[in-house]
């Protein structure tokens, strides 16, 4: 019997199957396959990652992230998880994305070689740059200099490296040593550290003149200000609560305190404050977090919500502070009034709408107020932002949150990453790195093995074990999630469908059998009459048929496929094949294969 299909052109989603590529289709078929990584700031490689600690390689686990993402252990404990919203596993709807945050903490808990600091790409340059501010982009951008053979001083203000990581977050979620063992990677490199440097403008120009580069990654160091009279003996901004808090230095606090906002830092002052006002175990007094839009709309995870209400503190949503009750120099009070919510024109954060008579005045005896941070623009003189004084000054660059305003840890790492680059290629005068994507064929013989089976779709979530809460009492330190213990290890790490792996169909091979369709656990495989492509060749949409008549493709769907292998296995004509594909940046000198 012979199928009466249309003939069409073979295609794959790659230039090739096996080698170095470049190409825009390259690219949108890796970003499309691995959303997970292509949602990182900072691109770290979450299926490499998770597929060696599924094999119990805790090294080789750390070191892709170490090499990615910088700080593993650190961003394994705070990271704001982009990855995790992007995981396939939220299309699947089987159980929420895989807990790729965990597993990135995972490495760094349970790597066994001592860290050496990575390798530099190449011989000494002879140029220097300065550093200003010793926080996650300046550490970042130095490691990443280094590499590029120059010279790196940091100039940091406070007595130690760490900026925000050390300053803004609090031990119980982010331990010091955690911090300090990864900066020491870093800076055990070679690079010169001048800490307790304030710069000032005057500072900067000599540094400007004694240096090839200049990098300002200094951070949101200063309280974004309320506009209301909260000046009281009983008052503070969020970021020097914390500052504070982490250097011991906080006035004792009791009674009810209000945190108002509902930003990261509002959620770590609150349970700062549960600890600092003694409230863990539900003594009296209250903390009460006090923010103007509602639950879904605030910064914390799931996990972290259920932490605040389990170490008693209140959340009010949809209140926003519109007067200060004091008695002298103390706030006795906040006067709110009741929001209710209208979506967005701009399709942002829906938008607050006061409810006229909704007032409410709310007794307090402390009152923090923690709506955001932005920069200290002193160091710039006239200039009004940092763009602006970089692209005035041309040996003078900006990174982080102190170019970006306030975001989060691996944004800041990516920035200064990507920037790092930009200041080599100012620097040498050409582009020295470049990035492609490494597709490896998986011969035959290897069976279309990725170790995964259809079960692993059937694992529970594990649930990370947390210190109990008289633990948390006695001592405010004390680090709340504990880390998954080794036997959680394997079903955490066998729930992701490794979607770095790529089962194509060879056309020209395919004599359409259906034995592939047969086989398959999900709706993985269709036979389709046509395939539509964007203009670099990406498949985008095709049409299913329900003939052999019309059929002109059998076509595997990338994002139903859980990489099970079952399809190549059971092929009669080895028309599948599977890759490998990887993310990797190399020297410009480097021949492609
Ligand atoms: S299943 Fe794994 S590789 Fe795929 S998006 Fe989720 S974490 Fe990433
Ligand atoms: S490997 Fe083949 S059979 Fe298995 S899920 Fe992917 S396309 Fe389907
Ligand atoms: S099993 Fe192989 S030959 Fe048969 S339809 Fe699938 S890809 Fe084509």
């Amino acid at each position: 019997m012979r199928y009466n299909y249309t003939k069409a052109k073979n295609f794959s989603e790659f230039t090739t199957r096996n080698g170095v590529v470049d190409t825009p289709l390259d690219f949108k078929t890796f970003a499309k396959d691995i959303p997970c990584q292509n949602a990182c700031p900072a691109k770290t490689n979450v299926p490499l990652y998770i597929e060696q600690i599924f094999q119990g390689n805790y090294d080789a686990a750390y070191r892709i992230n170490l090499e990615d993402n910088v700080f593993p252990g650190v961003l394994g404990r705070v990271c704001t998880r982009p990855c995790e919203s992007a995981c396939r596993h939220n299309w699947t709807n089987i159980q929420g994305p895989v807990q790729i945050c965990h597993l990135k903490r995972i490495s760094a808990d349970f790597y066994q070689t001592p860290i050496e600091p990575l390798i530099p790409w190449y011989e000494n340059t002879g140029k220097s740059i300065a550093i200003i501010g010793g926080g996650p982009a300046g550490l970042a951008a130095a490691r990443e200099l280094f590499r590029f053979g120059h010279s790196v001083t940091i100039f940091e203000r406070e007595p130690r490296l760490g900026g925000m990581m050390i300053h803004g977050i609090p031990r119980f979620r982010l331990p010091a040593e955690i911090i300090e063992a990864e900066i020491d990677i870093i800076t055990r490199s070679g690079i010169t550290v001048q800490l307790n440097s304030d710069i000032t403008y005057e500072t900067l120009k000599t540094i400007q003149s004694e240096y090839d580069a200049v990098l300002l990654t200094t951070g949101t160091s200063l309280a974004s200000q309320i506009d209301l009279d909260v000046q009281a003996d009983n008052c503070m901004y969020g970021n020097d609560f914390m500052y504070a808090f982490n250097t011991n230095t906080l006035a004792p606090l009791s009674g009810n305190v209000l945190v108002i906002g509902g930003g990261f830092t509002a959620v770590d002052c609150a349970r700062s404050c549960a600890r600092a006002a003694r409230k863990l175990m539900g003594e009296q007094g209250t903390v009460s977090i006090v923010y103007r839009r509602n639950q879904e709309n605030m910064a914390a995870n799931f996990e972290e919500l259920e932490e605040i209400v389990h170490e008693h503190i209140s959340i009010q949503t949809l209140c926003t502070p519109v007067a200060i009750v004091k008695d002298q120099n103390k706030i006795t009070g906040v006067t709110f009034v009741k929001n209710k919510l209208e979506v967005s024109a701009s399709g942002g954060k829906p938008s607050m709408k006061p409810i006229p008579g909704s007032e409410f005045t709310q007794e307090c005896d402390y009152v923090i107020v923690a709506i955001g941070q932005t920069q200290d623009y002193s160091i710039l003189g006239l200039y009004s932002s940092a763009d602006e004084a970089c692209n005035a000054q041309k040996k003078l660059f900006s990174a982080g949150d102190f170019r970006t305003g306030g975001k989060d840890v691996i944004t800041a790492v990516a920035d200064a990453k990507q920037t790092a680059r930009q200041i080599d290629e100012f620097l040498m005068g050409t582009k020295r790195r470049s990035v492609h994507i490494a597709v490896q064929m998986y011969e035959n013989e290897h069976d279309g093995k990725t170790g995964r089976t259809r079960d692993f779709d059937l694992q529970w979530l594990e649930t990370m074990p947390t210190a109990p809460l008289s633990q948390r009492a006695q001592d405010p330190d004390t680090e709340v999630e504990k880390g998954f213990e080794l036997q959680q290890h394997a079903s955490v790490s066998s729930r992701c469908y490794l979607c770095h792996y790529k089962f194509e169909i060879d056309h020209d091979k395919c004599i359409h059998c259906n034995w592939c369709i047969e086989v398959t656990p999900r709706k993985c495989i269709s036979r389709v009459s046509h395939v539509f492509f964007d203009e670099d060749g990406a498949p985008v949409d095709y049409i299913k048929s329900n003939t052999a008549a019309d059929g002109t493709y059998i076509h595997i769907d990338s994002d139903e496929c859980v990489r099970c292998g079952k399809c190549l296995r059971v092929c009669p004509t080895e028309a599948i094949s599977m890759v490998k594909m990887t993310k990797i940046e190399c020297s410009n000198s480097v021949t492609k294969a």
